[in-house]
Parts: structure tokens; C-alpha cells; sequence
């Protein structure tokens, strides 16, 4: 397992980033309104613990916010969800976030309650939960691999160390922007699998949290 810096620290700067954002509350709340913005707060015993801006439009949720991964620079994220509604049973819509993962080249998609940010993006539970199903180690290498190919695929340097390189002359934008989410993705994975090793150390809240059990 290489790349990583130590690990200890690693562990100690995602248990800063994990939140999670629920649709209905969010609902409750007003925020979904077209034309909403503002921040989301998270806070414990009183205190606030975390921030990150929104803005609500037409079918659309958009967050804004600034995370710091692999102990690297401050790195800001404009990552927006699609929303989706249902009709309730006795009446109104109930909403819902339209996962924005992407696993394995699909799209994820699902329409979910809660988002949960285990890295830099905010994805639905299945996403995360992935990584932590079995053999979290060879996933791992696996996801870190994968990872780098797209990197060099675009002309960059493996390594999460390095930037992504900027697109490639004649390539689609929407190819680029889909690599680089993938390749983003994948290293959330690793960081995923690297963290259930140290799941342990975690209290029953983060557990919950990062890998939804
Ligand atoms: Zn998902």
C-alpha cells in the first residue's frame, strides 16, 4: 500500500470530512425551494463542526464547498445533485437525491434519502459501501490502479500526489469531465478501503457515517 503518507493522519483527515446531508430535512427546512441558498450547518453539542454553501434551482441541488484530501491543498468542490420526486401516498412529493456516483463507468443514479461524504464528493451509501464490502486491501490496489491508468490516459502523472492533467486537445468535454470524476471516484474508494482497516478506531457515530451500519 504506497502513496499514502501515514497512515494515522490520513484516518484523522477524513473523520473531519464525513457528513451527511438528508433530503427530507433539507425539505422540512426549505432549502429545496428554487431560488434557496445559503449554508448547511452541522454542528455538535452546540458547536458547529462543518459548513458547506447550497443553492436550490429547478430539479437541482447544488453544493459548494472546500475539502482537503490526502493532507494535500484546500481544493473546492461545486458538485450538483439532481433531485427527483415521488407522489406520496396521501397526497404532496416526496423528494429525493439522485445519486451523482459513478461506478465502474455507470452512473450511478439512485434515488435516495441521504448522501454521505466519505471523500471529496457527497454519494449515496451504496457508493461507499462498496468499498467496504470484502477484501477491502486488493480493492484497494485495485481502485488506486485504475485510477492511474485513467490519469495516464489524459496524459498525466499516477499518483494522487499529482494534479489530474488538464483535457486533452479533441477530447469531449463530457469524456473529461466523466474520466475525471472516475478517476476521483476511485481514489474515494481507496481512501474507503484504507479507512475500514481502521475502522475499529472509529466511534459507533463515524462507523455509521462512513459505511452506513
Ligand atoms: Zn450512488
Amino acid at each position: 500500500m504506497g502513496g499514502y503518507g501515514s497512515g494515522r493522519s490520513g484516518y484523522k483527515q477524513k473523520a473531519e470530512h464525513c457528513r451527511s446531508l438528508d433530503v427530507n430535512r433539507l425539505h422540512r427546512e426549505g432549502c429545496l425551494r428554487p431560488g434557496r441558498q445559503g449554508n448547511w450547518i452541522w454542528s455538535r453539542d452546540g458547536e458547529e463542526v462543518g459548513r458547506i454553501g447550497y443553492s436550490a434551482h429547478e430539479g437541482r441541488f447544488d453544493l459548494d464547498y472546500k475539502v482537503r484530501v490526502h493532507g494535500g491543498d484546500w481544493e473546492s468542490i461545486s458538485q450538483p445533485i439532481r433531485l427527483a420526486y415521488a407522489d406520496c401516498h396521501y397526497g404532496g412529493q416526496r423528494p429525493y437525491f439522485v445519486c451523482p456516483g459513478v461506478v465502474q463507468g455507470r452512473n450511478c443514479w439512485r434515488r435516495v434519502g441521504k448522501l454521505f461524504s466519505g471523500g471529496k464528493f457527497f454519494l449515496c451509501r451504496y457508493c461507499y459501501n462498496v468499498g467496504y464490502a470484502s477484501q477491502t486491501e486488493a480493492r484497494y490496489d485495485r481502485m488506486l490502479r485504475r485510477a492511474n491508468k485513467l490519469r495516464m490516459a489524459l496524459g498525466g502523472e499516477p499518483g494522487t500526489a499529482y494534479w489530474i492533467a488538464p483535457k486533452p486537445k479533441g477530447m469531449w468535454q463530457r469524456t473529461y469531465q466523466r474520466m475525471r470524476f472516475e478517476i476521483e471516484w476511485c481514489e474515494d474508494q481507496a481512501n474507503q478501503a484504507f479507512l475500514s482497516r481502521f475502522s475499529h478506531l472509529l466511534s459507533p457515530e463515524e462507523r455509521e457515517m462512513y459505511f452506513g451500519d
